[in-house]
């Protein structure tokens, strides 16, 4: 039957777990790396986008201020030369190409008459300015900066204007720069030149919260007052917040006011692109770790398998069988650690227990009880080896004189002792690889081997003196009477030996008893 106990092995169980440790803790790390570096990205990024947007509305300040002062220090050229014309044209030209400031400049004299404007093609001269008129707060006595506005030609513009006085502090005149918000203008190479190439962008919301700058120029003029970030950066100055867009995708948005213009600059990196960020830092980090990763499963590996080793040989061996040579690797196990070592010693110890009870069993089996002389099937089997390996042997049989009267006068518990103490004599006479048989009651084989029947003839002989030591109850010697016969001298087959040494011992008895004979056949 199927079962799981026969495949899954500790071994691939503890890899196993070993494997789903590792895979966890990596994905716990990678996860939290994630979550933590995500959390930090985040607050990073609103944080450089806060700290940019006020870079840029302090730059868009410092512009405004030096713009200012550039208008100051002409108009003030311009009021000791009113009247001469070129110089009124140079100094326009001069503050239209220098710098790149102005989309247009314009001299315009104490009645609105356009003195002068650059570039020249614009052809204005002689005209009367009307625009400024209807701005608010407008004073054309003192410096003045405008909210964007539309001209009446169309243009989105923003004007810096600068009153020009002569030496007498007699009002002559206005200087003004134009900005034209919609085409390429100095606040497009301010603001445009963004440092981070992650999507991050930069727009400008005027005080009504219309965009007044925006990369895609699609944007320019749409009324942002809607928007959470602009609503908020119009009442706060500065500040960062997280948040939906038009397009419904989530920003990071740092913002901050600029002070002369009051115009919102915001900074905004879109949500997904901290996120690859992120990715990218994580997928980095685990680049950088997995050597190590490998390293140590490599490492976890080996160990652990050490750990199981001890366990997995315990288990082939018990599993094989409980043969005594199982033993002996079983004591060679390397039991490092203390559960394996108790298991080992258990084991040895129950295994010698097994071993002592096989091997009475066996004894059993295999040897008479009264005597520990082989019994008959077990010599009958040792003997067919000898026969089938071709060695010579020869074969002796031997049957106590009188027995039945020692069992009769005595008892035969008393007899039994003198069987035993026979059958110690007999044992004794006998060499290596050499057999003795209790054949049947009181008759016994014993099996010389590389003996010619001449030396078992002397050998029986003189265990014949040997038994007559034996004190036999009645105090009379013991004796018994022995026939030879010889394999392969007397016969091939074990049974023909067998005849022919109990037929010799046959005539032994006849011949008086005591007595060894050969067989002659
Ligand atoms: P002999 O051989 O000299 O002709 O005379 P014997 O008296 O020895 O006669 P036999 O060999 O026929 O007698 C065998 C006797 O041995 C019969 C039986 O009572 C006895 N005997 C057989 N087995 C045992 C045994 O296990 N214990 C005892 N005490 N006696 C046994
Ligand atoms: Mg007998
Ligand atoms: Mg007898």
């Amino acid at each position: 039957m199927f079962s799981l106990r026969n495949i899954v092995k500790l071994k691939y169980l503890f890899i196993s777990v070993i494997a789903l440790a590792f895979v966890l803790s990596t994905l716990v790390g990678v996860y939290s790396n994630y979550k933590g570096n995500l959390k930090l990205m985040q607050e990073q990024t609103l944080e450089n986008n806060r700290v940019y947007a006020l870079k840029l509305a302090e730059t868009v300040d410092k512009f405004i201020v030096h713009a200012t002062n550039t208008m100051r220090y002409s108009a003030e050229q311009i009021g000791y030369n009113f009247n001469n014309m070129n110089e009124l044209q140079e100094e326009a030209k001069r503050l239209y190409i220098q710098g790149d400031t102005f989309s247009s400049v314009l001299i315009v004299d104490a009645e609105d008459n356009i003195m002068v404007n650059a570039p020249q093609k614009l052809g204005e001269a002689g005209k009367k300015v009307l625009s400024l008129e209807g701005l608010e707060n407008y004073n054309k006595y003192e410096p003045f900066i405008s909210d964007p506005f539309i001209s009446p030609t169309g243009r989105k513009l923003i004007v810096i204007s600068m009153p020009i006085y002569d030496e007498q502090g007699i009002f002559k005149g206005v200087l003004s720069g134009n900005i034209y918000l919609y085409e390429s203008n100095i606040f497009e190479s301010i603001l445009g030149q963004h440092p981070y190439e992650n999507g991050s962008y930069v727009y400008v919301v005027d005080t009504q919260g219309e965009i007044i700058y925006h990369p895609n120029k699609a944007r320019l003029g749409e009324d942002a007052s809607e928007n959470e970030d602009v609503v908020r950066l119009l009442n706060e100055k500065q500040g960062a917040l997280t948040f939906v867009n038009t397009l419904d995708q989530p920003m990071l948005a740092g913002f901050s006011q600029s002070e002369k213009t009051r115009w919102g600059i915001i900074v905004q990196t879109p949500y997904d692109a901290a996120l690859s960020m992120v990715w990218q830092q994580v997928v980095s980090v685990f680049k950088i770790g997995l050597p190590f990763i490998i390293f140590s499963t490599i490492i976890v590996f080996i160990l652990a398998s050490q750990i199981v080793r001890p366990l997995e040989k315990i288990a082939e061996i018990s599993g094989d069988s409980v043969k005594e040579q199982e033993m002996n690797k079983l004591k060679d196990i390397r039991a490092w650690y203390y559960e394996v070592y108790k298991i080992q010693k258990a084991l040895i110890h129950s295994f010698s227990i097994l071993h002592g009870k096989v091997n009475t069993l066996k004894e059993e089996t295999t040897t008479d009880s009264l005597t520990k002389l082989l019994n008959r099937h077990t010599f009958e089997e040792k003997i067919k080896v000898l026969t089938v390996q071709k060695k010579d042997y020869t074969l002796v049989m031997l049957d106590v004189d009188w027995f039945k009267s020692i069992n009769d006068t005595y008892g035969h518990v008393k007899g039994d002792e003198v069987l035993q103490a026979l059958a110690s004599k007999l044992k004794e006479s006998l060499k290596e690889n050499e057999l003795a048989c209790r054949y049947g009651g009181e008759e016994f084989i014993l099996v010389f081997t590389e003996t010619t029947v001449e030396e078992a003839y002397e050998r029986v002989e003189s265990l014949q003196e040997k038994v007559l030591q034996i004190i036999s109850p009645a105090g009379e010697k013991l004796t018994f009477s022995a026939g030879i016969s010889n394999y392969p001298l007397h016969g091939d087959q074990l049974k023909d030996i067998i005849v022919k040494a109990d037929e010799a011992l046959y005539k032994a008895k006849e011949n008086g008893r005591n007595r060894v004979e050969v067989t002659n056949a």
